[in-house]
């Protein structure tokens, strides 16, 4: 997996050439391999709003709670939203909190990022139709021994087998905010947007609160089946959240205000 010190990765990390769902390569890890769970430490570990749903979700807790336990922030990045990164346990050298001598403890609710390990995802844009292009890379690491097995895997096997089908998804509409950011260079984001964003994306609890106790139902137009569903399902809201923050940070027309509304 991927760690986080700079010299380490210029050193031993060959993100190698962009290759398609039907390319190859060969890779296995678990119990077997010589370095198992040796990568679950001293991370850079980022978790998306997704992840955090799924983890607080396994483990019971609320977001808030989880955030506080299991996350730090981090408010300087490349695309200038505000990101959360697991937070390593120091008792434990740097350990991943969930990293037991067995494995991931949490295993089925791990986060993307561990998922898709080896590869890596990225996306260009057509220059025919100006669509988003999807490509794949593999990530060679010195210390991964997983590249030493035989198991060859067709890159769109290998995201089936990990579940990734979900997590991409979902992921996907948090980059479209990144790109739609992008695209706009002189856009600042106010703290007052950056707030917005991180109760939206990762605070699914407060989010609820917020549309479900204010104003904001009265204001905005949503049909009777998506109150229901962002009412009942954490998922729904996510998903209801991206499409909020586009309207409340870029203005897009995303959400239908009622005429004559009072204000929020
Ligand atoms: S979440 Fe699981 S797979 Fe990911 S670093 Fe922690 S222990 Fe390892
Ligand atoms: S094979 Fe790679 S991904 Fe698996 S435990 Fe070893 S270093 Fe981590």
């Amino acid at each position: 997996m991927l760690k986080n010190d700079s010299d380490h990765k210029a050193k031993s990390m060959d993100l190698g050439p962009k290759l398609k769902p039907e390319d190859t390569f060969t890779f296995s890890c678990g119990p077997h391999v010589p370095c198992f769970t040796e990568c679950c430490g001293k991370l850079d570990l980022v978790l998306t709003p997704y992840d955090v749903l799924r983890l607080k979700t396994r483990l019971d807790m609320t977001s808030s709670d989880f955030l506080d336990k299991f996350a730090s922030l981090r408010q300087r990045t490349p695309h200038g939203f505000p990101e959360f990164f697991m937070k390593m346990n120091e008792d434990s050298g740097n350990r991943c909190p969930f990293v037991t001598s067995a494995g991931c403890e949490i295993y089925e609710d791990r986060p993307g990022a561990c998922r898709i390990y080896p590869i890596g995802r990225g996306s260009t844009k057509s220059p025919i139709d100006g669509k988003a292009k999807e490509f794949f890379f593999v990530v060679r690491e010195d210390h991964c021994k997983g590249f030493k097995e035989k198991t060859r895997w067709k890159i769109s096997d290998w995201l089936q087998d990990q579940n990734m089908e979900e997590y991409n998804r979902v992921n996907d509409l948090l980059m479209e905010l990144y790109v739609r950011k992008a695209h706009r260079s002189q856009f600042c984001l106010t703290e007052r947007h950056l707030k917005m964003f991180v109760m939206a994306c990762y605070n699914i609890e407060r989010f609820r609160d917020f549309i479900f106790g204010s104003n904001f139902l009265r204001k905005f137009r949503l049909s009777d089946e998506l109150v229901h569903d962002i009412r009942e399902s954490d998922s729904a809201l996510l998903e209801f959240a991206f499409q909020w923050l586009k309207f409340a940070l870029f203005g897009d027309p995303t959400i239908t205000i009622r005429e004559g509304s009072p204000s929020t």
